[in-house]
């Protein structure tokens, strides 16, 4: 719930507003789990939320470390479908990766997540949950500065939910995070990025992956409904206060859109946009008809884009080794009652 919707609710308990606040910063900037810990509140407050309402605290099942020190947080939904939220290390801080959807619609050629399937939209609750959990019950958590929606899950298939989550992590009540922290990525809904421009601040990127409606077409169905052009215009109307742009997640692939000459094209097509280049090598899952990049292919076709004075960093890929890198999340987990390497399908 936003704050007017808590002081709403217990003005409707014929209690007074600014008990709103107080309850907001017990459980976004204190970590508090119950009506019980919240001291400040009078036994008979407390008494009545707690008959009246309930915090939602998603179960953390397990967390994994990389050898790289990306960890995998696993949270069980109350419905028991599973989910991820990746903390990913800085120089000085961690950056946490959220799910916004348990599995996804998109079915994206080169995305695991796809293959889950899609089971349900997160509600606004579940998204923030995610941060509140990793902030106050891991080691790691008073080290998160950045918030990125890159998760399992489109974002923007899910619009309001996610926008009401943003309102609550921006919130100086909430967990006070400012928009120029936090990233949304989508695979390119156009409309949903029109509308984003204009009802919040958030950093946008934008998955990319090929550089014609061809492949991209193949790569990502969504392109067939919004193509290329869409993209671009939606792109361009974008609001960007100065030194801001937008970033294009380029995964490169073998064979399939990793060319020099690929690599022009971008240049073509993208020039005249304020934007900048993420490249990322293709993680390889199991059952995936795809490969990994040759390091030459990468380096070569960063070079093109760099000489035509695009920016382009080559991101290393985090948490391979726990499938926890951009496209591996799943929702799944290993089947622990038998010990067997068997990956169980839990959710969609
Ligand atoms: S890449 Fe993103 S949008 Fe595409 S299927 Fe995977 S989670 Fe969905």
């Amino acid at each position: 719930m936003t704050l007017e919707e808590i002081e709403a609710f217990v003005a409707s308990l014929g209690k007074e507003k600014y008990r709103a606040r107080q309850i907001m910063k017990w459980i976004y900037q204190q970590g508090a789990s119950s009506f019980e810990e919240m001291t400040n509140l009078s036994k008979e407050v407390r008494t009545v939320m707690a008959k009246e309402a309930r915090i939602g605290n998603l179960e953390i099942v397990r967390t994994e470390t990389s050898g790289d020190g990306t960890k995998k947080i696993l949270f069980r939904l109350e419905d028991g479908l599973l989910i991820e939220s990746v903390l990913i290390p800085g120089a000085s801080h961690w950056t946490l990766c959220v799910s916004t959807q348990a599995g996804c619609r998109m079915g994206c050629a080169f995305c695991f997540t796809a293959r889950s399937g899609f089971s349900r939209n997160l509600r606004p609750a579940e998204i923030v949950d995610q941060i509140v959990q990793a902030k106050f019950r891991t080691e790691e958590g008073p080290g998160i500065n950045n918030l990125v929606l890159m998760g399992m899950g489109e974002p923007l298939d899910n619009y309001d939910n996610v926008l009401k989550a943003i309102a609550i992590i921006n919130s100086d009540y909430g967990l006070s995070l400012s928009p120029r922290k936090i990233t949304l990525s989508t695979c390119g809904l156009a409309p949903g990025i029109e509308r984003l421009g204009r009802e919040s601040a958030v950093n946008l990127a934008v998955s990319l992956n090929a550089p014609d409606d061809r492949r991209r077409n193949e790569l990502m169905p969504i392109n067939r409904k919004y193509p290329l052009a869409a993209l671009i215009q939606a792109c361009k109307s974008y609001p960007m206060p100065r030194r801001r742009r937008i970033t294009f997640e380029y995964i490169l692939i073998a064979g399939v859109n990793d060319s020099p000459a690929d690599a022009k094209l971008l240049v073509k097509t993208f020039g005249g946009l304020r934007c900048k280049f993420n490249l990322i090598a293709f993680n390889e899952f199991p059952g995936c008809p795809f490969k990994a990049p040759d390091p030459r292919a990468i380096e070569a076709f960063q070079k093109v884009l760099v000489d035509h004075r695009f920016t382009a960093v080559l991101r290393q890929s985090r948490g391979k080794d726990i499938l926890a890198a951009c496209g591996q999340l799943s929702g799944r987990h290993r089947a622990e009652t038998t010990g067997s390497e068997e990956v169980k399908k839990i959710g969609g």
